[in-house]
């Protein structure tokens, strides 16, 4: 998870001219069409006729947002000539100038909220009540309004056309660096989204994220019929990451089926939402998820399930996210907003994508083969088998010891972050650089990987250290995240234009973050020479895209549900979410599984904490794919630098710099279909 996430909803969903009801588009523009035509008429006139299509869009989107207590049609003309730019040194100087302003701004509000959250986020003991409201704080709230008052916002709406995706396709093939980086000025600062609507953003997502950071079980405690206990008294996971993972961990030895069996149990009860509240981060009471009894000193005890509360946060984000809407005539959904806009890739295209790779002949083959592999009928959660991973054949012990000897302390892994890249193959120098800008800190949650925003800030990485040292399931969570963050620190310092700092979209920097996740025995030292490897790793991203392209089915099709049915209540929303996922299961995973109605798709947390950003897993292991097929036989670090340093620009463009093709599961089927002919 890349934390990036969370301030781009809260701070930057401002898109320029859109954020404005349809109401106040038709009635409260103040300038209108006869006052546009002659500001433009002057305007070309003093600049000449070269300059006419960015004088008609400076203006009519300037226009789009001038109110009366702005100044009068006078003076919104006396505005544009004064601050239309006509030299392109001065154009240039401009953008200099905005980058350098606003990297200071963004900068610092990212450090703010960072610093506010630290009590939520990091793990330093209990979560006051004030902790919360200043979590739900969004420091940056008002500087929306503020730009526009001080007319900073005109400015740039002025000077700086905005591009629909549309318009950035036809024309990305021939914009220099320079007019990337004046197409990105466009995108931001340029909306007058009211500051309460920023804010219960904020307040919504803070909410659901923290009700998912706390929502741990403890496995020690569940037992079956014949009170049997299955796993360490100690363990406490996180749902459903640590759920998942520990789950993955079993497929060492064929008995340790039981231990699935109860973790799906408690899924199960999770996404029904069945399951009794007292046993929600709680070590009071045994619990038997199979009959869902609950029991504390040997006598069975009433159990209460929790209220609908994981819906309600689903709903929360819902009602806060579609308020923004009404600001948004061109972009009325936030579906749209996240696709078109956040990815700059369409839901439908999308969809194509995700809908043509599951239903594919290759991932048939594959479940029949890994059933085969298990010996076994497959089970549902067998989405999640880990078989193909050349460290299921070490076990979880030896690695958990590995680990812990490595790194016995949050310092201790900190201190590594240079080795660590060396051994990945980046320049010495390279790697101490890139290790200067990232600090470690102690997660609450699973983990994630907070970039700065600028240059003078470090960019963090928060994992779970455990008293007696790291494990090897945090190292593997903790790999992921330096992925994160050296994608961070290399867009950040090395992209030309600050305007172009970052990649695409966040599924690129999740296809990073696989790709430093996959390293991680080579990181531990552990050789591999297993000569079907490649082939492996082709299948175990084939079989993770297929699950995560389930997953994100099920996100997209709750939202779609939930925009045809607003007023939902949230025991209905839990209803459609658990018919969604089933039939999704139904439509894509039950012929392969043998196996009809299984829920398990919608067990994501991302789904309650990070509306929509699912989609984006699959992406990047797509992606991932494409460029690890790429890198084959290169220097990590040297082409990571090389696909890195061309920023955000579109996601097509981008893969076509990196590895020479548009974004494709061609590769990933190709490749898996192939390794289904070696892997014996
Ligand atoms: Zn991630």
């Amino acid at each position: 998870m890349n934390k990036c996430l969370c301030l781009l909803l809260a701070m930057f969903l401002l898109f320029p001219y859109r954020n404005m009801t349809q109401e106040e588009k038709t009635t409260k523009i103040f300038i209108d069409e006869a006052g546009q035509a002659q500001v433009v008429k002057e305007l070309l006139s003093k600049a000449g006729e070269q300059d006419q299509t960015r004088i008609e869009k400076g203006v009519r989107q300037a226009a789009c947002f001038w109110r009366a207590e702005d100044g009068t049609a006078e003076e919104f003309c006396e505005f544009c000539l004064n601050h239309y730019v006509v030299s392109p040194e001065k154009l240039d100087l401009l953008c200099q100038r905005l980058s350098a302003n606003f990297e200071t701004i963004g900068g610092h509000f990212n450090k703010m909220i960072q610093d506010l959250k630290r009590p939520l986020d990091l793990d330093m003991g209990e979560i006051l009540p004030i902790d919360m409201m200043f979590g739900e704080l969004d420091p940056g709230a008002h500087m929306v309004s503020d730009l526009f008052k001080s007319k900073i916002a005109f400015a740039v709406l002025l000077n700086f056309p905005y591009y629909t995706l549309a318009e950035k396709k036809v024309l990305a093939e021939k914009w220099s660096r320079k007019e990337w980086a004046y197409a990105r000025v466009g995108d931001l600062y340029a909306s007058r989204v009211p500051a309460e609507v920023y804010q219960k953003v904020a307040q919504a997502l803070t909410g659901s994220e923290a009700y998912i950071a706390d929502y741990n079980i403890y496995m020690g405690h569940l037992i079956d019929r014949q009170n049997n206990t299955y796993f360490p008294a100690q363990l406490k996971l996180i749902s459903h990451w640590g759920l998942r993972d520990e789950l993955k961990a079993h497929y060492g030895k064929a008995e340790e089926i039981v231990q699935q069996r109860v973790i799906y149990e408690v899924m199960k009860r999770i996404i029904r939402q069945e399951i009794p509240g007292h046993v929600i981060n709680s070590s009071e009471y045994s619990w038997n998820p199979y009959d869902n009894t609950i029991w504390q000193n040997g006598k069975q005890v009433v159990a209460t399930p929790e209220p609908n509360t994981r819906y309600q946060k689903f709903l929360n984000n819902f009602y806060a996210l579609k308020e923004m809407d009404a600001y948004f005539p061109v972009l009325p959904s936030y579906i749209l907003r996240r696709f078109s806009m956040d990815r700059e890739l369409s839901e439908a295209e999308v969809e194509r994508l995700f809908s043509d790779f599951i239903s594919s002949q290759v991932v048939k083959e594959t479940a029949k083969f890994i059933s085969k592999r298990l010996n076994r009928k497959l089970e549902p959660f067998d989405i999640w088998y880990d078989g193909f991973k050349s460290r299921s054949a070490i076990s979880g012990e030896t690695l958990d010891k590995i680990v812990a000897e490595k790194y016995p302390t949050i310092e201790s892994f900190e201190k590594d972050i240079a080795p660590i890249l060396v051994k990945l193959g980046f320049a010495p120098q390279k790697a101490a650089f890139i290790a200067s800008r990232i600090t470690v800190d102690p997660a609450r949650g699973a983990g994630h990987a907070w970039g700065a925003e600028m240059r003078s800030e470090k960019a963090h990485l928060r994992t779970r250290v455990p008293k007696n040292g790291m494990n090897y399931k945090g190292f593997n969570i903790a790999m992921h995240e330096l992925g994160h963050n050296v994608e961070q620190v290399f867009t950040l310092y090395d992209v030309d234009y600050y305007m172009l700092k970052g990649v695409p979209n966040t599924a690129f920097t999740e296809a990073f973050a696989f790709v430093f996740q996959k390293r991680d025995l080579e990181v531990l030292g552990i050789k591999e020479d297993n000569p079907d490897k490649k082939h492996l790793m082709a299948l175990d991203t084939l079989w993770a895209a297929y699950e995560i392209m389930g997953v994100s089915l099920v996100d997209m099709q709750t939202w779609n549900w939930l925009y045809a049915h607003p007023t939902a209540s949230a025991e209905e929303l839990k209803n459609a979410v658990v018919q969604i996922a089933i039939q999704i299961w139904n439509k894509y995973f039950a012929e392969n599984f043998g196996l009809y109605d299984q829920p398990i798709l919608a067990v994501y947390s991302h789904m309650i904490a990070y509306p929509l950003y699912l989609p984006d897993y699959p992406l990047g292991h797509v992606i991932e794919f494409q460029i690890e097929k790429f890198i084959e036989g290169k220097n990590l670090g040297t082409e990571m630098e090389r696909m890195c340093v061309c920023g955000r620009i579109i996601p097509q463009l981008w893969m076509q710099n990196a590895v020479g093709s548009p974004i494709s599961t061609k590769p990933l089927l190709q490749c898996a279909e192939e390794a289904l002919q070696q892997v014996k």
